[in-house]
């Protein structure tokens, strides 16, 4: 059996790619869920005004309700607008509404605008230093105000790759970006992992898109990928994910293995980090 230890600090993941329907919320979902179903206790915050992972988590994410944008706004602290999954008991949910649409505009005048998250994040670190092993925030596809505020907020990013041609277009913007936000706001902060998703065994192509994100970006891609299924697309309109909704299908097992693998990185990824942290 697959043994999933504790990372020995909470590790503060983005899941991240400014390309949309890529699989980063389904990542985010489906690993957070796997991790939870190993007993890691996670908690996973919707960034994307859509509210697709409070949906695919069966969290209530209607207008006005409270949010992540009340904690944006500093109204609420992550502790009070998170919600018990109803499927892992070591799993919550911040959701996101569609209220959080219009913070960019509302927050671009604050001085601290990049900080909002960051702030939320160290109050509930503080607060409840040992509450969680994983924090994994799932981001909209955009590079603006919202998911500036995630890259500011974490200290790994994990870019879901899909297994297509023009998988590694975009790449490049992604990953600038990243270097700007580390060299400007955010020292620790690490591309720790990489996932191919919607992978298709049968095709030459997704075995090429494999083989040169390997070649670029090795010891980051993780050996697993994730195949493209139907079952992957269907639990979210059941509120589930993977994990519950279809346990020993194929996407769930690929689920498990990608977060056994990211987990097993744990003491590796965390001592980058802190050597980052010391070379500055
Ligand atoms: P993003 O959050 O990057 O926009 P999503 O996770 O929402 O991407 O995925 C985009 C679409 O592709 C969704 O309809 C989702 O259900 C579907 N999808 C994601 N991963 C898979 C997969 N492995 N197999 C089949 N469909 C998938
Ligand atoms: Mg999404």
């Amino acid at each position: 059996a697959m043994e999933f230890l504790k990372p020995s600090q909470t590790r503060l993941m983005a899941v991240a790619n400014q390309k949309g329907g890529v699989g980063k919320t389904t990542t985010a979902v489906n690993i957070a869920s796997a991790l939870a179903s190993h007993g890691l206790s996670v908690l996973l915050i919707d960034m994307d005004p859509q509210g697709n992972a409070s949906t695919a988590m069966g969290v209530n994410h209607a207008e006005g309700i409270p949010s992540v944008y009340d904690v944006l706004e500093g109204r609420l602290s992550l502790t009070e607008v998170k919600s018990k999954s109803e499927h892992f008991s070591h799993l919550d949910v911040v959701p996101a509404s569609i209220d959080l649409s219009g913070a960019e505009m509302e927050l671009a005048t604050l001085a601290n605008r990049n900080a909002l998250l960051h702030a939320a994040m160290h109050r509930l670190l503080t607060d409840s230093p040992h509450a969680y092993d994983y924090v994994i925030v799932d981001c909209a596809p955009s590079l603006g105000l919202l998911v500036l505020n995630v890259l500011c907020a974490v200290r790994e990013v994990l870019i879901p790759i899909q297994a297509e041609y023009y998988a590694l277009e975009g790449l490049g913007q992604l990953l600038h970006t990243i270097g700007l936000v580390q060299r400007n706001f955010n020292p620790q902060l690490l591309v720790s992992t990489m996932l191919i998703t919607m992978y298709d065994k049968r095709t030459l192509l997704s075995k090429e898109v494999f083989d040169e994100i390997q070649r670029h970006y090795k010891g980051i891609v993780l050996n697993t990928t994730i195949p493209r299924s139907v079952k992957i697309s269907e639990a979210p309109s059941f509120g589930q994910s993977i994990i519950t909704y279809d346990p020993r299908g194929a996407g769930s097992v690929a689920y498990g293995e990608a977060a056994y693998e990211m987990n097993s990185r744990s003491e590796d990824v965390l001592r980058q980090l802190n050597e980052q942290a010391g070379n500055e």
